[in-house]
């Protein structure tokens, strides 16, 4: 069968590699140049933690090796209280199960590598959907793809697939923004070595408001604020800035020599949760699903929505497997998955409260020093 996705991001890559391997033709079309090629947006790079479920699913590829590579394992969180206090909380009593911190530019860089390797793929870069018609795929500069049977949207939370979908009756929808945003500061090498233990997600929970830092191979972190947008703004001068991260982030602001031009020149990102019923549609004789970001975007607080898309794959498989490769009744099966989605999408809201404020609670490190004790 020839399918069509729409998004070369992780998961579209991911499932270009499910597909090819059980025998379909796959074109993958991407809005953007090569990323391979051009890097990351400033401010931009995010940091991923990858965890079993996402690995599992590249395990079954033959790709986890090489995928996480570069990966660095944090087997549990320290937090950072103001005065400076470090308490670090394992994941897990079994310190083989950590989290991986890696960037998701070079995660989607070897998944392009694997889509690329695989027999049956071919990647259309620079190829931005802006609409699907009667059997046909329309892109930017007038670029119209014919012939279209299977059509998969695996661009992301604001998938152009998904709102073509929208507009039939019966598809129901919902975003909901949080007023937080997120930006991005970095925490450079010191004297060339990690400035805090890279084993560990750090996190300093201030209440309202949190930073988190996850390490980066090349010995720096990636800093990432989650402030509700009025505190974000407030910030608006170098001085203000240094005056607050002295005050709230001492520790880090002296290992932080470019923080008040970071703050300046980096974007704030918006946090938002997508629901979207059903996943797939008949649209003019070509069937239409979705499938990671672009099915259920959801808030990054579990850490989970890169490792939910890889699960999603992992699901379409198997309903491949179940239904002898009918596209049809796969995607219909496929749609099982959004009970768990559903819960996940609540999970990750729920966590954000947990991060910012209970797990720097006296009373939350009181209940963990019994434990551990
Ligand atoms: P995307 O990664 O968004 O990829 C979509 C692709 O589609 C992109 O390449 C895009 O260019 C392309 N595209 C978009 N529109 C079009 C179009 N019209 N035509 C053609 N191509 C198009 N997840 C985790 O598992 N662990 C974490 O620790 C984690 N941390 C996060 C931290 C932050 C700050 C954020 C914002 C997210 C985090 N996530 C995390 C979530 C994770 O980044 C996403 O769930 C994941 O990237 C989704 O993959 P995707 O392939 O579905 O969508």
């Amino acid at each position: 069968m020839e399918v069509s996705i729409v998004g070369a991001g992780l998961v579209g890559c991911l499932l270009a590699c499910f597909l090819a391997r059980r025998g379909h033709e796959v074109t993958l079309y991407e809005r953007r140049p090569d990323p391979r090629l051009s890097g990351a947006e400033r401010g931009r790079s995010i940091n991923l933690a990858i965890s079993e479920r996402g690995i599992d699913a590249l395990r079954r590829l033959g790709l986890a090796e090489e995928a996480l590579s570069d990966a660095i394992p944090m087997p549990g969180r320290m937090m950072h209280a103001v005065d400076g206090t470090l308490t670090f909380q394992s994941y897990s009593s079994d310190q083989r199960h950590a989290i991986n911190s890696i960037s998701r530019g070079a995660l989607n860089g070897k998944l392009l590598d694997a889509a690329e390797a695989s027999d049956g793929v071919r990647v259309r870069f620079g190829h931005r959907l802006t609409g699907i018609g009667d059997g046909t795929l329309e892109f930017e500069g007038g670029i119209v793809e014919k012939g279209q049977q299977v059509v998969i949207g695996a661009d992301g939370a604001y998938s152009a697939v998904r709102a073509r979908l929208q507009q039939m009756p019966g598809t129901d929808f919902s975003q909901e923004y949080l007023d937080y945003g997120y930006k991005e500061l970095t925490i450079p090498p010191k004297l060339g070595e990690f400035a805090f233990d890279p084993g560990a997600l750090h996190i300093w929970p201030r209440g309202r408001s949190m930073m988190i830092a996850l390490p980066n191979p090349d010995r720096s972190f990636t800093c990432t604020l989650f402030w509700p947008h009025d505190a974000l703004a407030a910030l608006d001068t170098p001085e203000k800035v240094r005056a607050h991260f002295g005050k709230e982030y001492p520790d880090a602001a002296e290992v932080m020599p470019h923080l008040a031009s970071d703050y300046a020149g980096n974007p704030v990102g918006h946090l938002v949760t997508m629901r979207c019923d059903p996943w797939y549609r008949t649209l003019n004789g070509t069937l239409v699903g979705l499938i990671g970001d672009a099915a259920h975007a959801i808030v990054p607080f579990y850490g989970q929505g890169a490792n939910c898309g890889f699960q999603d794959c992992v699901e379409l498989d198997r309903c491949l497997d179940e239904t002898g490769d009918d596209f049809a009744r796969a995607l219909e099966l496929f749609q099982r998955r959004k009970a768990d989605t559903d819960v996940i999408a609540r999970l990750a809201l729920d966590n954000f409260v947990e991060m910012r404020d209970k797990v720097g609670s006296r009373a939350f490190l009181a209940q963990k020093r019994v434990e551990h004790a």
